[in-house]
């Protein structure tokens, strides 16, 4: 292994450990809603879920494919594979940002559990590096890998839809057991987890499913009470088309107002959890 001394703060930077890659669709730098400070925000692509609000479709096809550009008649490519390398190269430019801000790398996507070894690999150079990690995640996955992950993340932003298995298999085309499964796990181990609750008019926002997930959050979880409620917003609408596929919400649903967004914070608070509106 060849190692470098970054004097500030006596960071060491490792490089040429390995060659693994992975598959990514974004990387978002100076990100202040994936977690504390600023952040860089890497996008794996590929996702088990196809939830009918979608906002990142792109995401979800875990190889590489043709989108149009939006108003040309002509694609790009959306998708590329990385090292780690490069990957940690681009990570490396905000470290400044994220020494003052308390800040670091979120791993999103689609799901990053669909590639749990560039995923692991990334994480142990970021702790090595002392780069704070967190990640976006539908905890859809075996268990063992989330198993794998435990002492390496220090911040778990888990979604969570429905209780009700039925209503999940139908609006993400999954069963939720291995979420569930998964998230009792890590509130098992003690783990720094945010519930994060997508608000879909009519659909999450219902009061039975508000109840389930209080009630779930409340008393089938020992450590796990934050939530964060995340407002339905109609920005991936206009990839659909792009991606050659249909939007089953189009024209159907609005944002949720501010009035409308308390009330259901509300609902939460009344199950003893700490609640916010947005990440
Ligand atoms: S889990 Fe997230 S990325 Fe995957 S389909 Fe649902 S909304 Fe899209």
């Amino acid at each position: 292994m060849k190692a470098e001394i970054n004097l500030s703060k006596g960071r060491t930077i490792f490089h040429g450990m390995n060659t693994r890659s992975g598959t990514i669709f974004d990387i978002k730098r100076f990100a202040v809603h994936d977690g504390p400070g600023i952040r860089t925000t890497v996008f794996f692509k590929g996702c088990p879920l196809n939830c009918w609000w979608c906002h990142n479709p792109e995401s979800q096809n875990p190889e590489s494919e043709p989108i149009l550009l939006p108003n040309v008649a002509d694609t790009e490519i959306v998708g590329k594979t990385v090292s780690i390398s490069e990957l940690m190269e681009e990570i490396r430019k905000d470290i400044i940002f994220y020494d003052e801000s308390g800040g670091g790398v979120t791993v999103s996507g689609g799901e990053p559990l669909m590639q749990p070894e560039f995923l692991e690999t990334l994480l142990t150079y970021s702790n090595k590096e002392k780069i704070h990690t967190a990640i976006d995640t539908t905890g859809f996955g075996p268990l063992e890998v989330i198993k794998s992950l435990v002492g390496k993340i220090k911040l778990y932003l888990y979604d969570l839809k429905f209780i009700n298995d039925e209503k999940h298999q139908v609006y993400t085309g999954v069963s939720n057991t291995s979420i569930i499964k998964n998230l009792k796990y890590l509130d098992s181990m003690k783990e720094t987890v945010i519930i994060r609750i997508p608000i879909i008019p009519g659909v999450t926002d219902t009061k039975t499913n508000i109840k389930d997930l209080g009630t779930f959050i409340s008393s089938s979880l020992q450590t796990i009470d934050k939530v964060n409620i995340l407002p339905y917003n109609r920005l991936g609408e206009g990839k659909y088309p792009r991606l050659n596929r249909p939007y089953r919400f189009a024209n159907q649903l609005a944002t949720p107002s501010d009035k409308e967004l308390n009330r259901i914070k509300n609902e939460f608070e009344t199950y003893g959890l700490g609640v916010q509106i947005g990440g």
